[in-house]
């Protein structure tokens, strides 16, 4: 008899514990490596992660979970999927430099032109970026890589069987966007999912021809709303597949509840159904049930995006549950998702306080819970079970409780204040028509008021004097200093360049999270939690470990000395609740709203503190909000609530003529734009330059109340405009939002830019809005006659 169940793990993170392969890839990029070296440190890696795997004691371990990039581009590579514009001939494998192309662009070289790279976005509501498919009307699907092959024999030559990870059919073309038509209507779906079938089918054959006896294939979408027609999709999608020649398929759902789409989940024709048991563990049972008795169960139990130690008690009452319906033979345990959305290893982190890092787990600590819960869940009773296991369980159930009972975690006063929040406490003293009168009367601004978004170049030195400092080769005092010349400098340039409300430039933050979370009670950081965000770029997000609270002032002294140097309104800068929220590991024993709450509550101190201190200008940003939107439409409106009541929670404790800004980018707003509105912002700041026309349509629809800057610069290009060119964006905003309620700014922060580009680009702006002002005055003569 077995000792312990089967374990299956859906993906391990492949960047590198120190980043290697990031490192490969930019010195690849910079011509500073062969290709030959990338190709090594790579395969370096991969045999790495399967033997750890081996090791760790995983019976189930992934291969073609490796990418150079993205797995969605893996997908697009494997079956030919490559926009016309990167000139592939269609013969033969798809390249590593078109395939680099594809994700980064071309540069245009002696009579080719360059090509732009594919969009990217969020791999559904992680913090991952996928490149988006490009489908053609006649797309044809061809086999252009053999990567899933190449992976599966490499690993067997080590002796370790894998179980190759493939994107599934549906959602692959889900994921993508048709280039004709505008959406992507279920009958392109279905042509598309034809054609692509046979040439999937055929992948399948060849891994089952090298030995492969299972399949991973991930179909996440199916936690998400799906129409009639899509549901009807992946059931003819996979009743083709299962009538070819392939290994096992097990079919991996991740992300959230099947819901309505469970029926649909349980009856595909495939060995083996993979569901999320964290995010979902209520539907075990029916999905347990749903299922065909010859099909396996895969359980999602080990939380994959978050990086909390595992309880055992909880996860083996769930899978306890599970194994009575299905028995021991049918089960397997396995991470909720891929551990791609994890860091690598806690033995790297040298300096976490020892009680904190007991409650953590990042992917190789999950794999060891899910060996030791494989063997926990086939025994019957602990006090009998062998010493060793004992232990194993002793020693989580003490971690779970130390944690639960951490005065670090629970601080009442914290409680208490969250508890005492009223109505008024988010509600501004005024209404914005009479805020904006008395705001006017102290600020004194012109119409069209020029600003920008906060940061500054963060040059070479900025960076190099902070590595100093934070190495100790520089003290406080030299890099206070260093600091202070850069912000005068700054301010000194923007009241030169005719600026109406100036920015101190944010040189003393190395992250708009990261600084704040530095400051406050309840965040923890990592020396290498590094997450993949896409491509070759990872983020370090802080652990939100406790009650969030703020022993002291974080901006305002920076505030004060930069509105010292000037006579002209100085914003006071800061970031807001939601989006610390979401670009932090958060904790998992209260419901992320309250955390919010927390985050805002200490915001709103902030807020007030820079007021008092004379600052009359106060923004918090939000660029992360439409991010934290739930996979299914029937879920937002909740989170909204919560979401813009925090807003409100940090910005509403100020008298009506301090003015609140707030700037938001990266996303799509018109979907939620009365969300937008409702955060009751003085004015807000938005990127528009990338999809201006698409952005305004919003307001053709919904008058939008208060005061609005959509940006006349597009700071993600290297391009400067010139200042008819953001003339004639500002004219378009005038055709549709009041002139006396627009501002004119770039469309995000300057901090990756050169100063010999924001120089001119920002003089260009204030010439602009000056123009603007002229031909507006003019025309009112005229109208007056
Ligand atoms: N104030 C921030 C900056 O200017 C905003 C950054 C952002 O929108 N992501 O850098
Ligand atoms: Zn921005």
């Amino acid at each position: 008899m077995d000792t312990s169940l089967r374990c299956h793990n859906l993906g391990y993170p492949r960047i590198g514990a120190k980043r290697e392969l990031k490192k490969s890839l930019e010195a690849y990029w910079a011509d500073k490596t062969s290709q030959t070296e990338l190709l090594k440190t790579a395969a370096t890696l991969r045999t790495q992660n399967w033997i750890k795997q081996s090791q760790l004691g995983i019976d189930w371990i992934p291969s073609n979970d490796f990418s150079f990039y993205d797995q969605v581009l893996d997908m697009c590579a494997l079956f030919g999927v490559v926009p016309q514009r990167f000139n592939w001939d269609r013969t033969g494998n798809v390249g590593l430099d078109t395939y680099f192309a594809m994700a980064r662009g071309a540069d245009a070289q002696q009579g080719v032109p360059g090509a732009s790279a594919m969009e990217m976005t969020k791999w559904f509501d992680t913090n991952y970026h996928y490149l988006v498919p490009e489908f053609d009307e006649n797309q044809p699907f061809q086999l252009a890589s053999t990567k899933p092959v190449d992976e599966f024999n490499e690993a067997l030559a080590l002796g370790i069987r894998t179980v190759p990870v493939l994107l599934g059919p549906v959602s692959f073309l889900l994921l993508g966007k048709s280039h004709h038509s505008a959406t992507n209507d279920d009958d392109t779906l279905d042509t598309l999912l034809q054609r692509l079938l046979p040439v999937y089918a055929s992948v399948l054959e060849t891994l089952s021809v090298a030995g492969a006896e299972w399949v991973q294939i991930d179909e996440p979408c199916l936690a998400t709303e799906l129409t009639a027609k899509q549901k009807t999709l992946f059931s003819s999608a996979y009743q083709t597949l299962s009538r070819c020649a392939h290994p096992k398929i097990m079919l991996a759902v991740y992300f959230g509840a099947l819901r309505d789409n469970l029926p649909t989940a349980c009856c595909l024709p495939v060995q083996g159904l993979h569901i999320d048991a964290v995010r979902a563990p209520e539907e075990v049972e029916a999905v347990a049930s749903a299922l065909h008795p010859d099909t396996l169960l895969s359980l999602g139990i080990v939380d994959g995006r978050n990086i909390w130690r595992n309880d055992y008690a909880f996860s083996l009452s769930v899978v306890r549950e599970a194994r009575r319906i299905v028995g021991s033979e049918r089960l397997l345990i396995a991470p909720s998702c891929s551990l791609l959305h994890v860091p690598c290893s806690l033995e790297h982190e040298t300096q976490l306080e020892s009680d904190l890092k007991s409650w953590l787990a990042f992917a190789d600590e999950k794999l060891t819970e899910l060996a030791h819960l494989a063997q926990l869940a086939l025994c019957d009773d602990i006090n009998n079970s062998p010493a060793a296991l004992r232990l194993v369980w002793d020693e989580n159930q003490m971690a779970i409780e130390s944690r639960r009972k951490c005065p670090r975690v629970h601080d009442e006063a914290v409680g208490a204040r969250v508890q005492a929040i009223a109505a008024s406490d988010i509600r501004r003293a005024s209404p914005f028509a009479e805020r904006r009168l008395v705001q006017q009367n102290e600020l004194n601004l012109p119409l069209f008021p020029t600003t920008t978004i906060g940061s500054f170049p963060q040059t070479k030195d900025v960076r190099s004097a902070r590595a100093r400092y934070k190495s100790g080769l520089i003290d406080r005092t030299i890099y206070d200093n260093f600091l202070s010349e850069q912000m005068r400098d700054a301010v000194l340039w923007q009241e030169e360049v005719g600026l109406d409300v100036l920015v101190h430039g944010e040189f003393e933050r190395n992250d708009m999270v990261e600084y704040f979370g530095e400051q406050l009670s309840g965040f923890a950081f990592t020396e290498n939690g590094w997450v993949q965000s896409y491509g070759s770029r990872c983020v370090k997000p802080p652990i939100i470990f406790g009650d969030v609270s703020r022993p002291h002032p974080m901006t305002v002294r920076w505030a004060t000395l930069a509105q010292s140097l000037t006579t002209k309104p100085m914003k006071g800068m800061l970031t807001g609740p939601v989006t610390i929220l979401q670009w932090s590991f958060v904790r998992d024993d209260q419901p992320r709203s309250v955390t919010t709450q927390q985050i805002a509550l200490a915001l709103r101190d902030e807020v007030r503190d820079l007021e008092t201190a004379g600052i009359r200008i106060i923004q918090v940003d939000e660029p992360a909000l439409r991010e934290g939107l739930p996979l299914r439409r029937s879920e937002w409106a909740n989170y909204l609530t919560w979401a813009i009541e925090a807003f409100r929670l940090a910005t509403s404790g100020v008298c009506s003529e301090t003015q609140i800004h707030t700037h938001m980018c990266y996303c799509e707003f018109n979907d939620i734009i009365e969300s937008i509105a409702a955060l009751d912002a003085d004015v807000i700041s938005i990127e528009t330059t990338r999809s201006q026309s698409e952005l305004l349509n919003a307001f053709v629809q919904f008058n939008y109340p208060n005061a609005i800057g959509p940006g006349v610069w597009d700071i993600h290009s290297p391009r400067v405009p010139s200042s008819d060119e953001m003339g004639s964006l500002l004219r378009a905003s005038a055709e549709v939002i009041a002139a006396d309620r627009l501002w004119v700014n770039p469309d995000c922060g300057l901090k990756t830019r050169s100063w010999d580009e924001v120089r001119p680009a920002i003089q260009h702006m204030v010439n602009c809005a000056s123009a603007a002002r002229d031909s507006y005055n003019t025309e009112m003569a005229l109208a007056a006659g």
